[in-house]
């Protein structure tokens, strides 16, 4: 799902100009409402799921458009924005406790890895403006996002306070895509992440190879 998506971005006419991170407020894995609501979904297994087509959001959006044809994940500024959620935190209280989902380091770590590289397909740089959480659209962008909290805890690292998470988040994007192997270890290999839209990945072609002992 994860080179679905970036093909998604390969294809734009016009690359996004930000992407947006939240979590759901759901499940450990995403359900038809939270695939309808972003466009990329990481569960707590660390599954990567597509849900709205990105394009979708390529453009001006007019206010009255209806919600079914776009990701409306961050009020008053879908247009150009692609909507990356982790799922987790249904039932979870600022300030703690954090309900039977709280998104964890490794699905983090997963969604750092794929933020990576969609940032690194659309050509886009990481900064506050251009990799940034549903939270912080407020203060950086200056569009009212009322009662928004995602995502200003790390449930993992409670010493990292609200105003340093997204800083953490761009940090480790911004390594994962000069030092991608450094992450490696931390982004558990998927089965769909060696999987092309051409078909079969090329090194798991040594199963055809006339060298092959017989
Ligand atoms: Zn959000």
């Amino acid at each position: 799902m994860r080179n679905d998506l970036l093909y998604q971005i390969r294809c734009l006419d016009h690359a996004p100009d930000r992407i947006v991170l939240h979590w759901t407020g759901g499940g450990p894995e995403p359900n038809p409402v939270d695939l309808s609501s972003y466009h990329a979904l990481v569960g707590q297994s660390c599954r990567i799921y597509a849900g709205v087509p990105i394009a979708a959001n390529m453009r001006r959006i007019p206010p009255q458009t209806s919600r079914s044809e776009y990701a409306a994940h961050t009020r008053g500024l879908n247009s150009w924005s692609v909507g990356v959620a982790l799922c987790g935190m249904m039932g979870a209280k600022e300030g703690g406790p954090y309900g039977p989902h709280p998104i964890t380091e490794e699905q983090m770590y997963t969604a750092i890895g794929l933020v990576a590289a969609m940032v690194r397909t659309a050509g886009l740089p990481v900064t506050a403006e251009t990799v940034l959480t549903h939270w912080e659209v407020q203060r950086v962008m200056g569009v009212a996002q009322p009662g928004k909290w995602d995502i200003t805890v790390l449930p993992w690292a409670p010493e990292i306070t609200a105003d340093e998470v997204g800083d953490w988040i761009r940090q480790h994007v911004s390594a994962a895509i000069i030092s991608p192997t450094d992450y490696l270890p931390k982004i558990r290999p998927l089965s769909q992440t060696v999987r092309s839209p051409g078909g079969e990945a090329p090194w798991r072609k040594p199963l055809d190879s006339p060298h092959r002992a017989e």
